[in-house]
């Protein structure tokens, strides 16, 4: 890492970041420059520390009276100069016990710009400012526009957010008041991600990981449901999946906790929720394959984060729910809109995606998938009221 005091000219405060390595080939590329994908098998690309080095000072009683943020977790974050940590306080959100019984939320619906997506863009946004990047840019139709958005303005960078015309008139407008420049582009999501492509220059491309650090902020869910469980992971945990980054996200985690002998070998069974009317994950894995197979059609759904019908990274969360004893299960918008009533009764007022996990559980309950004896935890990654037109 001498690269960076040649940069800096400074002594980093932290240099425990060694690189970002290719998730498919291997190829280690340089954590200095901004990154994108691998330049040689265009996979994902991860983050890489010097885990031994850590060891040492970096233990589960280190943590005790930290910040907290999911920056309390800072030896495992990209960010170099703490001068660059662009934070408004995201993370270390509450794990509930739903009507005080064994069935655990967490839910991140209480973060800013009220989504789990403020994880990501918080790491992000700050690893692109130390690494000099003055304007960003992503195609979204709702929370990954607006983290984006709010983050750049804090940061004093530039946003960009590629919105197909159809998005809610709600996240245009507040992605417009954190003062994002927005693009309108006519047909989905996958259009505006073309819109953008042909639009190239000067714009550092956020999306879902195409740039290494959203999946570092991702994977501080995987670090508190580790230490707010006291270090004992649930048996089962069940995510909306759409890109995935959250799911790979705390994959990571409890890999790196195993390093740092926070926690011992043993998983919680991954288990992707996603919509009936978009599911080329369940597709791919109930047929037994290791990557997506032919292109599915994706309706829409009121799980709007779930309409991903080509996860740039389907072949490693296949791999995530095979290794974990996992699943993939969809589930239909009525069951989606009951689980939101349902929740809301117990006072978890939950974004769709979120509920897709309650209505997910109580079927695999039902199916006998999953035990009732089985430790499990459902993640809420939003708040409902962004959602208010789907209650009644
Ligand atoms: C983006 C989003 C998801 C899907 O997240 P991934 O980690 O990319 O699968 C789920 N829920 C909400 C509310 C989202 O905004
Ligand atoms: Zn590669």
């Amino acid at each position: 890492m001498t690269g960076w005091r040649a940069i800096r000219g400074s002594e980093p405060e932290l240099e425990l970041l060694t690189g970002v390595k290719c998730v498919a080939c291997g190829s280690v590329f340089d954590a200095c420059v901004p990154q994108s994908v691998c330049r040689k098998c265009g996979s994902m690309l991860s983050a890489t520390y010097d885990v031994e080095a850590l060891k040492e000072g970096f233990t589960t009683s280190s943590l005790v009276g930290r910040e907290a943020s999911l920056w309390r977790y800072r030896e495992v974050l990209p960010v170099v100069l703490d001068t660059n940590i662009v934070s408004l306080g995201e993370g270390f959100s509450p794990i509930i016990r739903l009507g005080g019984g064994p069935l655990l939320v967490k839910d991140d619906g209480v973060l800013p710009t009220g989504t789990f997506k403020a994880r990501g863009m918080s790491v992000a946004v700050s690893k692109a400012k130390e690494l000099g990047i003055s304007c960003m840019a992503l195609p979204s139709a709702g929370n990954a526009g607006a983290a984006l958005a709010c983050y750049a303005a804090v940061a004093g960078v530039r946003a960009r957010v590629y919105m197909p015309t159809d998005a809610p008139e709600s996240n245009a407008k507040e992605c417009r008041a954190y003062g994002a420049e927005l693009v309108f582009v006519e047909g989905n999501i996958s259009d505006a991600a073309q819109k953008m492509a042909d639009d190239a220059g000067g714009w550092f491309d956020v999306s879902t990981l195409k740039e290494p650090y959203r999946l570092e902020g991702k994977k501080t869910m995987g670090y508190e449901i580790a230490e707010q469980l006291r270090f004992m992971l649930p048996d089962v945990i069940v995510y909306p999946t759409g890109g995935g980054t959250g799911l790979l996200g705390m994959w990571k985690a409890f890999g790196e906790m195993e390093q740092l002998g926070w926690v011992g070998g043993a998983r919680p069974r991954m288990v992707s929720v996603q919509s009936e009317s978009c599911k080329p994950l369940v597709e791919a894995f109930s047929a037994g394959r290791e990557t997506l197979g032919e292109p599915v059609s994706c309706g829409s759904t009121v799980a709007s984060g779930l309409r991903v019908p080509k996860p740039f990274a389907a072949r490693e969360i296949l791999r995530v729910l095979k290794e974990s004893d996992g699943l993939a299960v969809a589930v239909a918008d009525e069951s989606i809109l009951q689980a939101m009533r349902s929740l809301a009764r117990q006072g978890v007022f939950a974004c769709p995606e979120g509920a897709a996990t309650y209505a997910a559980y109580e079927k695999l309950l039902e199916e006998g998938t999953v035990g009732r004896d089985e430790r499990a935890l459902l993640y809420n990654t939003g708040t409902g009221l962004k959602y208010l037109g789907l209650y009644q």
